[in-house]
Formats: structure tokens, C-alpha cells, sequence
């Protein structure tokens, strides 16, 4: 019990030189709090084992408690899965131009809403406008914050308390909880199935449309593939009909591809292109996906419509902030420049050939002196392309205890996400930065 007496009061420990350090590099609110919650751990450990109290233990774990409690949680990670747009690991990366735009708007003012030319107040949605609509064919674009927001302002607008017609085969999931039912639930709009899980006709919109329904919506099924006897009318023949009945078309193409998919090696992806051209009259997608820009959700389509879609209360609430605004426009450019595949990253991971994937897995295998170079499989993720795989090659490691070793690669300096497979680690160069190789092999060697 005398031990104790002689722990110092928090205020006589605020006045050390080690604590104003601390205060100084912290901050005060953290510091002092950190100072109070370890001085009544301490006094317990020292009630608990009779010990004295020691002034330089007790630093070093207010020191401990405070680098533990700054760290940062949202941190950089390096992908050794093989999935290209892995939802968890924040889906795209960003293109060098893109980060640094980013990076250049966020460090001073920005002309966000403002209209340099006339001095007065502008609108944040004319910065990505211009690329978009030559990008895509459409009239007028509004950026919001993903694409799910994108979907319920559109039928928010277009079809509250209104029927809107979707395929059975359309009422789809996609990660962390959209569901396309329960999303026309929020808009206000009534839901009005038609067709089957597989086949869905021209007839059955035909006859929907003429018992008054006002909008027709397609989801595009990103994450599950339905194959076999299946059958869907053709996009530009369902336009036409939608709008020979005065209805609207929305079309949630999902991934937003810009550029065609097939010549990579992978089934076709809904073009945004193909949906305006056919006369679709607002398309939604993602930024974040096949894009390969910041997370945003974008509507394009006819003037009038997005002029609507722009006045709505929810288009404020759901609006894009100036980084996501700041990072679309420069992955926009690498488009409109032809320089997409070079420059996006994640185009870049999905044209690597397994050839030059072989190649740096191989160097990593002599780098490390262990492990076996395996043909494996990449995937694209993030609810684009199901079922698409590219044939890659991976660095693969056995260790005694697998799962144990994912679980130390994860606490790495910076984290690394692999995978087990057959009792053995795998790691998939595909999706693994070229500046990344260094911190990757000696993350391996830890565990080896
Ligand atoms: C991914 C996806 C969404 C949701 O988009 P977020 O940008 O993740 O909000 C909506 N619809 C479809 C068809 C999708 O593939």
C-alpha cells in the first residue's frame, strides 16, 4: 500500500520534460488523456504485483499508448490476391496524373464552384461535363458520390410513386448491400417485374408499358453470370419501345466501361457508349470500377432529364466532393488522350500477358532464393466481368502454418494481402504495384 502513495499526481507529470514532449507531438487532448488512462492502468499493475513505481516504464507505456492510438487505420495495403477491383482493398488505384491533380486542388483553393471567367458563383458539375459528354456521346452528366446514389436520385426523379419495369433476372445484389428492389423501395418508385430468372421478351415490357408504367429500367447483373437458355430483347429495340410508349429508359450499366473488354481477353462489358447510343435516357455507372478513377457515381444522358436530376434536393446531399472531382477529371483525360490503357492503372493490370507476369514472379523467386513460380488466375472483382479470369502467374510459398503467416503479412509495415490456397501462399503479381516489389520480398522474408 506505500508504493502507492509515491505515484505522482497527474499534474506534477503534465510538467515533465518527457510529457510536454509528448504534449507537443501529440497534441494536448490526446496526450493528456493518454497520461490519465495509463497512470490508472499503472496503478493497478502496481496494487496487483507490489511493485514500486517506476518514472521511465511509466513514460514508456504512455509513449506506447499514444503511437498505438495515431497510427493510422486507413492505410495503404499491397494486393497480392489477384483482384483487380477488390471492394474491400478501395477498388481502383489512381493514375500518377490523377493523384497528383488530386493532391494539387486539396493543397490550395480550388475553382469548385466558381466561374473564373465571369467572377461569380459556378457549378462543381461543369468540371467533368465537357470530357463526359465527348466520352460517352451524351447530351449532360452529373457527378455524384457513387453509383449507388446515382440510381436512387434517378428513379427518385424520374419514377416516384410511378411503376418502373425491370427483368426478373435484373432484381440483382451487388456488394455491400444494393439491392435494386430495395433501392426502388427508397426512390418511392413501384416495382414491376417482368419475365423470368433467364427470359425476359419484347412482349412482356410491351404489355407493362401499355398498362401505364413510366419508366423501364435495366441493372446490369455484375457480379453472376446466367447462362444457357436465356434470351433478353436487344437494348435499342427495348429503347425504342420505352419511348414509343412516353416512358423513360434508365440503364445502371454497373462498371462503366469505356473501352471495350474483349480484346483483353474477357467477355464483353456494357459500353456507356453503346447505352447512349442506343437512347437510353440516363445511364449510370461507377468511377471506381472498370473506370479506374476515385469513387463517384455518374449519370449521363439527355439535358433535360440530368437538368432535373441536378435540381433535386438529393442531388445535393449525394454531391461529389472536389478531390473525387479533382481525380475523375485527370483519369477522364487519359481517355480522351487514347492513353487510357497505359495510364490507368487497373487497365494496365488487366493488359499485362502472363508472359511479362512470369517474367517479375520469377525475379521475385530468385530475389528470395525460395519459393515456386505457378500459373494461376486473376480475377476482376468489384462486381465487374463474373466469372472472367486472366491467366497469370503466381510466386507461391509453404510455409508450416499458412494462415498463421497471412496473419503476420497483414500486420506488416505496409500490410500484405495474399492468399492460401492447397495449404500454400500465394501471391499474384498482377496487382501488385511495380514500386511495391521491394516492400513485398522483404514482408516475404519475415515469414520464410
Ligand atoms: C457496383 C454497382 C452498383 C453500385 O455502385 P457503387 O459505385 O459501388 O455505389 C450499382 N449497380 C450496379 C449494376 C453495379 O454493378
Amino acid at each position: 500500500m506505500n508504493e502507492l502513495r509515491k505515484i505522482p499526481s497527474v499534474d506534477w507529470l503534465l510538467q515533465t520534460a518527457e510529457v510536454r514532449d509528448l504534449l507537443q507531438e501529440y497534441g494536448a487532448p490526446l496526450a493528456v488523456s493518454a497520461v490519465r488512462d495509463c497512470l490508472d492502468r499503472y496503478r493497478v499493475k502496481l496494487k496487483k504485483d507490489q511493485s514500486a513505481f517506476d518514472l521511465s516504464a511509466y513514460f514508456g507505456m504512455v509513449k506506447e499508448e499514444l503511437e498505438g492510438i495515431s497510427r493510422y487505420n486507413l492505410k495503404p495495403v499491397i494486393n497480392a490476391t489477384g483482384v483487380i477491383l477488390h471492394t474491400n482493398l478501395g477498388r481502383a488505384v489512381l493514375s500518377d496524373e490523377a493523384q497528383d491533380r488530386l493532391a494539387r486542388v486539396s493543397k490550395a483553393y480550388s475553382s469548385l464552384e466558381y466561374d473564373l471567367e465571369t467572377g461569380t458563383r459556378g457549378s462543381r458539375s461543369v468540371h467533368a461535363d465537357r470530357m463526359l459528354c465527348e466520352l460517352t456521346g451524351a447530351e449532360a452528366s452529373l457527378v455524384v458520390n457513387n453509383n449507388a446514389a446515382a440510381v436512387l436520385l434517378a428513379l427518385t426523379v424520374l419514377a416516384k410513386g410511378k411503376r418502373v419495369i425491370i427483368s426478373r433476372g435484373q432484381l440483382v445484389e451487388i456488394g455491400g448491400g444494393f439491392r435494386v428492389p430495395e433501392v426502388m423501395k427508397v426512390s418511392g418508385a413501384k416495382l414491376v417485374e417482368v419475365g423470368t430468372t433467364n427470359r425476359v421478351r419484347l412482349e412482356d415490357y410491351a404489355e407493362e408499358l401499355q398498362n401505364g408504367a413510366s419508366v423501364v429500367m435495366r441493372a446490369h447483373p455484375s457480379n453472376f453470370k446466367i447462362t444457357g437458355f436465356t434470351e433478353q430483347p436487344e437494348l435499342k429495340a427495348l429503347v425504342e419501345l420505352t419511348h414509343e410508349n412516353s416512358a423513360y429508359f434508365i440503364d445502371d450499366i454497373g462498371s462503366g466501361a469505356l473501352i471495350n473488354t474483349v480484346p483483353f481477353g474477357l467477355s464483353e462489358e456494357p459500353l456507356v457508349q453503346e447505352s447512349v447510343q442506343a437512347g437510353a435516357d440516363i445511364v449510370c455507372f461507377s468511377g471506381d470500377k472498370l473506370l479506374g478513377g476515385p469513387q463517384a457515381g455518374i449519370l449521363v444522358g439527355k439535358k433535360e432529364l440530368i437538368a432535373r436530376l441536378k435540381k433535386h434536393p438529393l442531388a445535393r446531399a449525394i454531391r461529389a466532393d472536389k478531390l473525387c472531382l479533382a481525380g475523375l477529371e485527370a483519369t477522364l483525360r487519359h481517355y480522351l488522350k487514347g492513353e487510357a490503357v497505359e495510364k490507368i492503372p487497373i487497365w494496365r493490370m488487366i493488359s499485362l500477358s502472363a508472359e511479362e507476369i512470369r517474367l517479375r514472379v520469377t525475379r521475385w523467386q530468385q530475389a528470395l532464393g525460395t519459393g515456386e513460380v505457378a500459373a494461376e488466375y486473376s480475377t476482376i472483382g468489384g462486381g465487374s466481368l463474373p466469372g472472367e479470369i486472366l491467366p497469370t502467374y503466381v510466386l507461391v510459398i509453404t510455409v508450416k502454418q499458412p494462415v498463421k503467416a497471412l496473419a503476420k503479412l497483414r500486420q506488416n509495415n505496409p500490410p500484405i494481402i495474399g492468399r492460401v490456397k492447397d495449404d500454400r501462399l500465394f501471391f499474384d503479381a498482377r496487382t501488385v504495384l511495380e514500386s511495391e516489389d521491394q516492400q513485398l520480398l522483404d514482408g516475404i522474408r519475415k515469414i520464410t
